[in-house]
């Protein structure tokens, strides 16, 4: 095995902003979407401008900027992608990623932007993942229905590096290759628009009757548990699902994964201690039920999350810093109303939680006082810790009003 291998964490950026939050709580790399070409048409996705900044952003933190584009594409789609592939190329983004054979070829001819091999292609076995290689893909992000052992020996028999799914949402069709949004929802699921269809509830004619059911959702993968037996195989990156999830989302999954990766780092193995605490800090966050899907057998019943949707997490984002007063205040956008005397708790880039309770809530220049919060403003929280721009302020849900 490579003594120089070392474990990335790749985090989903759904904006800039949550870009700068996943590199700052610890991701190695990250990856988002550019306006066209990619599977993510609800997540706010990038300007070319923003993409910049990110780019920027990333690489002056040590973190690296995959772009996707997975979509399927049909040849007017084709059309625009070689002038877009040549901005990344200016850009200097790390890697795109992709599914589309046309796509390949099209990346190749018009840049030296490394291709990584997208899950959606739906690569399980050592032959494809020669066949990929031999068409230009440096790296295969395996498809969601491979187990660690199989990741395992189609990196020792490929040389490819070799990316699997850790955490997030799971699709319970194979690797995503699914039209049941296009059939109950007329979006196209393969060229971004998915509308989540299998998330619905379904009558199921059985032969005791009629019977309603959510047979189609999966539960939510968690790989923390076993986080070791990734680092035995020498995975090269672990990646998380989420673009469109939340500021809080990229925080706790990137930081919590990240105190895994570092301990590893320095003790060249992960303690069960460690991984019970940060697995309880995976539990805050709003999650389906969670299961370890096919990392270890093919996912099966135990896999289908029965319940109706329910969102609601143990923590809730209250807001994010974005600016401070040294050891007078700090200043917050508000993502969800809190009230005066709340405690709010400010996550550190380390994972180490600050409780301040808030006493005095003012407007920017302090000629008001408020008694509560509206979100999508700014206000300032008097504390005389200091704090970063980014951090990301929580509040436990039951005591939200
Ligand atoms: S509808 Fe469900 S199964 Fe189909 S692509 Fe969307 S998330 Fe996957």
């Amino acid at each position: 095995m490579n003594d120089q291998w070392n474990p990335e964490l790749l985090a989903p950026a759904g904006s800039l902003e949550k870009l700068k939050v996943a590199v700052l709580y610890g991701a190695d790399a990250v990856y988002c979407g550019g306006q066209e070409f990619g599977l993510r048409t609800a997540a706010e996705n990038f300007t070319l401008p923003e993409l910049e900044e990110g780019v920027g952003f990333a690489h002056a933190h040590g973190a690296k900027v995959f772009v996707v584009l997975n979509g399927f594409l049909h040849d007017k789609d084709l059309v625009s992608l070689p002038e877009f592939v040549t901005k990344l190329d200016e850009l200097k983004i790390d890697a795109v990623i992709v599914s589309d054979l046309g796509v390949i070829e099209t990346v190749k001819k018009y840049s030296k932007i490394p291709v990584h091999l997208s899950t959606q292609a739906s690569c399980l076995n050592i032959e494809a993942a020669k066949m990929w290689k031999e068409l230009g893909v440096e790296r295969v992000v395996l498809g969601r229905e491979s187990t660690i052992d199989e990741a395992s020996r189609i990196k020792k028999e490929t040389g490819l590096e070799v990316e699997m799914f850790v955490h997030g949402s799971m699709c319970m069709a194979y690797s995503g290759n699914c039209v049941i949004s296009n059939y109950t929802s007329g979006r196209d699921s393969n060229r971004g628009g998915c509308a989540h269809s299998c998330r619905f509830e379904y009558k199921l004619e059985t032969e005791n009757g009629p019977v309603n059911s959510y047979f189609m959702s999966s539960k939510d993968l968690n790989g923390m548990e076993l986080l070791p037996a990734f680092l035995d195989a020498q995975i090269d990156s672990l990646k998380v699902e989420g673009r469109m999830k939340g500021h809080l989302y990229a925080a706790t999954i990137s930081v919590n994964y990240a105190r895994a990766l570092n301990e590893y780092r320095q003790h060249k193995k992960v303690s069960p201690e460690t991984l019970k605490v940060l697995g309880e800090e995976l539990q805050k966050i709003s999650h389906r039920d969670y299961t370890t899907a096919s990392l270890v057998n093919p996912a099966g019943p135990d896999s289908v999350y029965e319940d109706r949707e329910n969102a609601q997490g143990e923590y809730a984002a209250v807001g994010v810093v974005v600016d401070s007063v040294k050891n007078d205040s700090v200043v917050i956008e508000i993502k969800k109303a809190f009230n005066k005397n709340d405690v709010l708790e400010f996550m550190l880039f380390n994972g180490e939680v600050v409780e301040v309770k808030a006493f005095e809530i003012y407007n920017l220049n302090e000629s008001e006082e408020y008694d509560k919060t509206n979100p999508g403003t700014l206000v300032k929280v008097k504390t005389a810790f200091n704090f970063p721009e980014y951090t990301l302020v929580r509040r436990k849900l039951e005591a939200l009003s």
